[in-house]
């Protein structure tokens, strides 16, 4: 009853901006939480794709733990350690020549059409400032990322948007064709759309806009905020398709479950921002990337990018098998451990019942299942998972 107390108390005082299950959480080990009646769940959401490596990572909380004690923010009038650190391990490990560190995945999507508009203009004169991104992405809240963000259900009641951003169906070549134009200065999508149902690019599409971009020399620009630092088994999902943006920008795992996001560029466009052209107060500060750093080390040094191809294999067929089974799965879709289950039904009732079993899940849109387990996620835990929705699929 402690929980109904404290969800009162919340409802009493926090915007309401979410529907919010009726549980309170106050421990994690590994890949469970716990709530503060100290029902235990395995968590397929990972705070949306964030919680990397799971709960209670010693090295993850020594790091931060140590350079809090002496340090947790300087601003970037002056230079600090893991801030260099971490953005040489993102430089070493990528295609990319310069980081900016911001706080969140908007502010990185924010960044990136700032630099997209100032590109344009570089290079192409005053007029050269649209965007295109695609329909039924997702990009953040912010208004300029809630404009770039293909789905009117998240925009209504917030005109006027940004100027110039035209949406192309995401997967069609030729929609992207019909509205370039010489006022495009960029073209932003995400590899693997996340909240819009967890739907993979083509890798004949990405192909067919770099080789556009190219030639009209703009920017191609991927918003991997979600699924980038190795939920695909590749420290970014560019390297799963072997097709190369000039732009990045990540967060949510980046941290570990500090807040930190980063937009990175190559040598095309990294030097388009100079002194005065963008900031971030919190941006880059020592506590956030020590968490960065050790969230790279860990998956870079530690197998957990071979542990997420395996074990994103392993659900998949799982997934896979469920599908045999439960003829309303209609499509299983995902690289490694950003999987999705599309429904013929709404799915608001199987995830709550999932829950109530023990299982945290979350859709993305109404009728995808999408599982984003932390990515140390083992065998045993993919199944216990399976079993709990299997048990729930057989009661709808
Ligand atoms: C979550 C998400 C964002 C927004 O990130 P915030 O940290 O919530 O601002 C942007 N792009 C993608 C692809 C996301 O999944």
């Amino acid at each position: 009853m402690a929980q109904d107390k404290w969800i009162e108390r919340g409802k009493n005082v926090i915007m309401n901006t979410y529907n919010r299950f009726p549980i309170t959480l106050s421990d994690g080990e590994g890949v469970y939480l716990k709530d503060i009646d100290g029902k235990k769940y395995l968590d397929f959401v990972s705070g949306i794709a964030v919680n990397s490596l799971g709960y209670k990572n010693q090295t993850l909380i020594n790091a931060l733990y140590n350079q809090m004690k002496n340090l947790i923010h300087c601003s970037n009038l002056y230079w600090n350690i893991p801030n260099i650190e971490a953005a040489e391990i993102l430089i070493k490990n990528s295609i990319f020549d310069k980081v900016f560190f911001c706080n969140s995945g908007a502010e990185a999507v924010e960044s990136a059409i700032k630099l997209a508009r100032k590109y344009g203009k570089k290079f192409h004169g005053e007029d050269c400032y649209e965007i295109i991104t695609m329909k039924q992405s997702f990009h953040g809240r912010t208004m300029g990322a809630i404009t770039a963000t293909g789905q009117s259900k998240y925009q209504k009641d917030l005109n006027p948007l940004l100027d110039g951003i035209l949406y192309a169906e995401y997967n069609n070549f030729e929609s992207v064709k019909k509205i370039i134009s010489n006022k495009t200065c960029a073209i932003l999508l995400e590899p693997i759309q996340g909240e819009g149902g967890i739907r993979p690019a083509d890798k004949e599409f990405l192909k067919n806009i770099r080789e556009l971009c190219d030639e009209k020399n703009i920017l191609l620009m991927y918003d991997e905020v979600q699924c980038g630092i190795g939920r695909t088994g590749y420290l970014f999902a560019y390297e799963a398709y072997e097709v190369f943006p000039d732009v990045i920008c990540l967060a949510k795992g980046l941290g570990g479950g500090f807040p930190i996001g980063a937009m990175m560029a190559n040598k095309k466009c990294s030097s388009v921002f100079q002194p005065g052209d963008h900031a971030s107060t919190f941006g880059g500060n020592p506590a956030a990337c020590t968490a960065a750093k050790i969230v790279l080390n860990t998956l870079i040094n530690d197998n957990i990018l071979k542990n997420v191809k395996e074990q994103g294999k392993y659900l998949r067929e799982k997934l896979l098998n469920l599908k045999e089974k439960f003829n309303i799965i209609i499509d299983v879709r995902g690289i490694g451990l950003m999987q999705g289950i599309e429904l013929s039904i709404p799915i608001g009732d199987i995830i709550k019942s999932c829950i109530e079993k023990g299982l945290l899940l979350v859709g993305a849109g109404s009728n995808v299942i999408r599982f984003v387990p932390p990515l140390i996620i083992k065998e045993n835990e993919i199944n216990e998972a399976i079993d709990i929705l299997e048990e729930v699929l057989k009661g709808v």
